[in-house]
């Protein structure tokens, strides 16, 4: 990664004075990443469909049979999680009476309804991440909520706006067109639903749909076998917040040391009889030093509190200036590093030193720190230095837990490296294979994440006809053509939430709130102005499409230096282009430019 024009040469910082040798730092990620570079990348992988499909059923809700639906709503919201819930919110503060919500899932919560795994917490601060705290009147009761804290206010959030009223849970959309003459879309689904609705708002998630290692004999395993996005507590006993009493005779195997790895393990270790966790890429571990809120505090909040502390975050995570840090943890205090990451980019309002420094030096700081603090709580040397993370801060999620690394202290926990080996080997009847070394278990958790933007329309999972019956694809052949990512032209009335041609940053929540408001504005002045569509003009949408280009920030760089991971497609990064890279805090303000200043003028038709 270069230098900002005009800093001053990065050799003003010696090996001596930091007291460690950048270059051979950057030698040893190189190694690490090319010992797990491999030449089918994304391709490794297996869907939880078809043979595979039970890995991807819902084992917590009961599906009913119900009868069909034909009839007409105002609104389609498809996807129960908090970009619907938020969409749905601002379209019923709107007006619209009817909204139906639909999902595949058996209730609300998206990721949190699936994500169920012992130990699930948001890593994010709940003050920030739970959107609309305020409107429902609720304090999180700890600093990062579990999981099924985050599920209830997800529930809590439809009753407060009715949202229940009207759903199709457990429902899949199959087909959308357009109907030009009746002005609206004709919606099918796999339950044989054909309905009408004059607004379609698609928010079906990113990482959505779980998969599984591509490890050669996985289907000839004769053990038991789960995704951790469909916790099987009928086997394990137990729930979220651990106490997995039926696995204390059993020797589990797990695969994945992501996010969720780091969180599974710790109870996974506590309660299985022996327990083996399957090793690919260390993650970075930091502090995270959760707590239950405060009532003092809670009770000092003033009127505005969320949006002021979601804001204050999203500025500092994506390395702006804020007077004060409200928030101050793991995620603020990287702040500038995430940036400078993340977009290749820092702050030109520093000086030149500091530039330096972040430019070339306070990435290997940071990770020399995560190294060390490995060092410290694990005790076997040999284990200890498995477990350090090699290469740049960024190039995959960083995680925090100050139970995960503690575990490998623990007599009934082995940590099985499998770098060497591009991941496991093979899997027999009653053992998973590294090497030639075999370990028998009676389960494998599979903690190995999601395919990467496969659900909703993008994926073409979700076939779109729009004016003259044109397929959505069809019409984006050449890449995606929208305005602001939130519609296209040729396709009225249809809006879609997720980063592409928009914004994004950790704190996704907060990315769907900013799109729900602009949803819920811009079909709040349609029914003002009695509009008959929303629809952006090709003009309005071309000109989008070039300012992402003009704007694009070539990370590629960073990318193919870091470890194979889904941040880069697997080693092999994608091209930039797609999101709006000067990031979510000049967007958002865009957006609200663009509503005050006679954008609205672009997209209404037929007044
Ligand atoms: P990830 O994709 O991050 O991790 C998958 C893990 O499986 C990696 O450790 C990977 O190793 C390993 N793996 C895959 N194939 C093999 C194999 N053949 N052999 C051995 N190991 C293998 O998935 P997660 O579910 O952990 O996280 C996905 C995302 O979900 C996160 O990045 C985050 O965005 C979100 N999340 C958010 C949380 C929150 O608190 N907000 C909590 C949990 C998840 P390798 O790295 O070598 O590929």
């Amino acid at each position: 990664m270069s230098a900002q024009p005009g800093a001053p040469d990065r050799t003003r910082f010696t090996p001596e004075e930091l007291g460690f040798d950048p270059e051979s730092l950057r030698a040893k990620y190189r190694e690490e990443r090319d010992r797990r570079l491999r030449p089918d990348g994304a391709a490794q992988y297996r869907r939880a469909a078809g043979e595979f499909g039970y890995y991807a059923a819902d084992p917590y809700t009961a599906r009913v049979e119900r009868d069909a639906v034909h009839d007409r709503v105002e609104a389609l919201v498809v996807g129960g999680g908090f970009g619907g819930l938020l969409t749905g919110a601002r379209l019923r503060q709107a007006g619209l009476a009817d909204i139906r919500m639909l999902d595949e899932a058996g209730d609300f919560g998206g990721t949190w309804y699936w994500n169920r795994y012992p130990g699930i917490h948001c890593d994010i601060e709940s003050y920030s991440y739970l959107p609309l705290l305020e409107e429902v009147g609720y304090v999180p009761q700890w600093r990062y909520s579990p999981g099924e804290e985050i599920r209830q206010h997800a529930i809590a959030i439809a009753k407060h706006f009715d949202l229940y009223r009207d759903t199709l849970f457990h429902t899949r959309v199959t087909e959308l067109r357009w109907d030009d003459d009746a002005a609206e879309w004709q919606v099918r689904t796999d339950r044989g639903d054909a309905f009408r609705a004059r607004y379609i708002v698609v928010s079906s998630g990113t990482l959505t749909q779980p998969k599984l290692p591509g490890i050669p004999g996985i289907d000839t395993f004769r053990g038991h076998t789960f995704h951790t996005s469909r916790w099987d507590y009928g086997y394990t006993g137990g729930s979220p917040d651990g106490g997995l009493d039926r696995l204390a005779d059993k020797k589990v195997g797990v695969v994945g040391t992501g996010a969720t790895g780091i969180q599974v393990i710790p109870h996974l270790g506590r309660d299985a009889g022996q327990l083996y966790v399957f090793q690919r890429t260390p993650s970075s571990v930091d502090a995270r030093g959760n707590r239950p809120t405060d009532p003092d505090w809670a009770a000092s909040l003033k009127p505005g509190w969320q949006r002021e502390r979601m804001a204050n975050f999203l500025a500092i995570v994506t390395g702006g200036h804020v007077e004060h840090d409200l928030v101050g943890d793991g995620w603020t205090s990287t702040g500038r590093l995430q940036r400078q990451m993340l977009s290749g980019t820092v702050d030109t309002d520093l000086p030149a030193e500091e530039r330096e420094y972040l430019d070339e030096i306070a990435d290997f700081v940071k990770m020399n720190e995560i190294r060390a603090r490995v060092g410290e709580v694990v005790t076997d040397p040999a284990t200890a230095e498995l477990l350090k993370p090699w290469y740049r801060y960024m190039c995959k999620r960083p995680t925090f837990s100050d139970f995960y690394l503690q575990t490998f202290n623990r007599p009934n926990v082995t940590l099985v490296d499998t770098a060497d080996h591009g991941g496991i080997t093979r899997m027999t009847e009653n053992a998973v294979v590294v090497g030639d070394r075999e370990y028998e278990v009676d389960c494998v958790v599979f903690a190995t994440g999601f395919e990467v933007g496969v659900s909703g329309i993008l994926s073409g999972t979700l076939p779109v006809y729009g004016r003259g019956g044109t397929p959505l694809l069809q019409s984006w052949q050449r890449g995606p053509k929208t305005l602001h990512g939130f519609y296209s032209h040729g396709f009225p009335n249809l809006f879609h939430l997720g980063p592409l041609q928009n914004a994004s940053a950790v704190n996704f929540v907060h990315i769907l709130q900013e799109q729900a408001t602009h949803i819920g504005a811009v079909v709040a002045e349609a029914r003002e102005r009695d509009a008959r569509y929303i629809e952006p003009t090709a003009d309005a949408q071309e000109a989008w499409v070039a300012t992402l280009r003009a704007n694009a920030r070539d990370t590629s760089a960073f990318l193919t230096e870091c470890t194979p991971g889904y941040y880069n497609n697997e080693g092999k990064p994608r091209p930039a282009g797609n999101s709006f890279a000067p990031g979510p805090v000049v967007f958002h303000d865009l957006l609200r430019r663009w509503r005050e200043e006679g954008g609205m003028d672009d997209v209404l038709v037929g007044a």
